[in-house]
């Protein structure tokens, strides 16, 4: 005990307490055996509405809303009798009522005092009316934003859909038109390569320069056309054809086989080739060779004019998955165009001959089979095309989609 308090004598412990009591901010009341109250503190008569000493000598179930009015008496004799407790030396929140009628929760504590055979109780009030409002705030601000979050979710989920609807109706367009659009154009080609014929044997030499010129220009064109209307064709039929086959497909063995292929075809032979171990993967063999032909094909393509081509093949495990790479040190692409180049029809080097479909293919096959595509900058200016298949190859599951409707 501090002197301070040692030194003070009973009527001052006294004065002590009263002022406690009067100062007290929580409702402290006392109460007999029969619920009658004996002392109420001054926070009581201010936060209850009663005046003065109103309340002492009334029953203390003047303070709470029916139906605990009625009940509190024979609640306060059972517990006298069995000494069975429901807020007694417990304390719980219940509801009060206010002089004038107005019904407030409070949080209620109340303990026991034995006084020789005699019981009296004390009620601490502490009233909630501030921290319910308050939750009551909270809850609807959740309730609020959960709504809007719903609201949004629905929203995002119902233009998710319109998206997919009209990608395969868009789909569904370039399969159809690609498709049928091959006949006549081939028809179209056939054609002018016939008319070319004939006119040579009818003409002669009296086909001019001019007429020479125009027939090129046109057979090209067509041929072109061809090209593209395949290209289109096969990049909309790799989403027609569902789920990818998991057989094993040795990749070492494919690059080979098409490096040899190309060799002949670029009449390449003071290329370099650097091949290391490539893995045998789960995935569809024809996809993962028109993935690997595309690539290999590009770095023939888009070789330097004056130096010998290098082309490196590499692969690691990174991640429960194979990450392939492709390098080349042909002419690179900008920065600025790495991410492009994926894109239908997007061509970084317009000099050369091709239509841009080539990588749009490659970027569907590996994301058919659970992996990703990106590019890199080669050491000497080139390019280094990294892809990646998972290891256990589970492609990714997607529902075979059925022909197209035709109109
Ligand atoms: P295409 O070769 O028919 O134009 P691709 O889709 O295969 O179409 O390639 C898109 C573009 O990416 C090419 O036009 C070219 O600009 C660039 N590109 C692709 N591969 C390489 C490469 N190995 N080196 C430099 N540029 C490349």
């Amino acid at each position: 005990m501090s002197d301070e308090v040692a030194d003070i004598d009973q009527a001052q412990h006294e004065e002590l307490w009263q002022a406690v009591l009067r100062t007290a901010v929580d409702p402290i009341i006392v109460i007999d055996d029969a619920g009658i109250i004996l002392r109420a503190n001054e926070a009581t008569d201010r936060l209850f509405g009663y005046a003065g000493d109103y309340l002492v000598g009334k029953n203390v179930s003047l303070l709470m809303p029916e139906p605990y009015r009625t009940e509190h008496d024979g609640y306060l004799s059972r517990y006298l009798e069995t000494g069975e407790a429901r807020i007694i030396g417990i304390g719980r929140d219940v509801e009060a009522q206010k002089a004038d009628g107005q019904v407030f929760p409070i949080a209620l504590a109340v303990s026991e005092i034995k006084w020789g055979d005699r019981s009296w109780f004390t009620g601490i009030i502490h009233d909630l009316t501030n921290r319910r409002r308050v939750e009551g705030e909270l809850r609807r601000a959740k309730d609020q934003l959960e709504e809007r979050v719903k609201q949004r979710t629905a929203e995002l989920e119902a233009s998710m859909t319109e998206l997919a609807r009209s990608n395969r109706d868009l789909e569904q367009f370039a399969y159809i038109a690609s498709h049928d659009l091959q006949t006549p154009l081939r028809n179209v080609r056939q054609g002018l390569e016939l008319l070319d014929e004939h006119l040579q044997e009818t003409m002669g030499q009296e086909f001019d320069r001019e007429a020479l010129e125009l027939r090129d220009l046109t057979i090209d064109a067509a041929r072109r056309m061809e090209q593209l209307i395949q290209g289109l064709l096969s990049y909309s039929r790799l989403d027609r054809t569902g789920r990818p086959p998991s057989d094993p497909v040795d990749l070492g063995d494919l690059t080979t086989e098409l490096l040899q292929q190309m060799a002949l075809e670029f009449g390449e032979s003071d290329a370099t080739i650097e091949l290391a171990d490539l893995p045998t993967v789960a995935g569809d063999e024809i996809q993962l060779r028109q993935l690997l032909q595309n690539l290999l094909e590009n770095a023939f393509k888009y070789r330097q004019q004056d130096r010998p081509l290098e082309i490196t093949l590499r692969s690691e495990s990174v991640d429960d998955h194979w990450l392939i790479s492709v390098g080349d040190n042909g002419i690179g692409i900008d920065p600025d165009q790495r991410n492009r180049v994926f894109e239908l029809f997007r061509r970084a080097h317009p000099g050369y001959e091709g239509v841009g479909l080539g990588l749009a293919i490659c970027q569907r096959i590996v994301e058919r089979h659970g992996g990703d595509i990106w590019i890199e900058a080669g050491p000497d200016g080139g390019s280094i095309f990294h892809f990646t298949v998972p290891e256990s190859s589970e492609p990714e599951a997607s529902e075979p989609e059925p022909e197209p409707a035709r109109p």
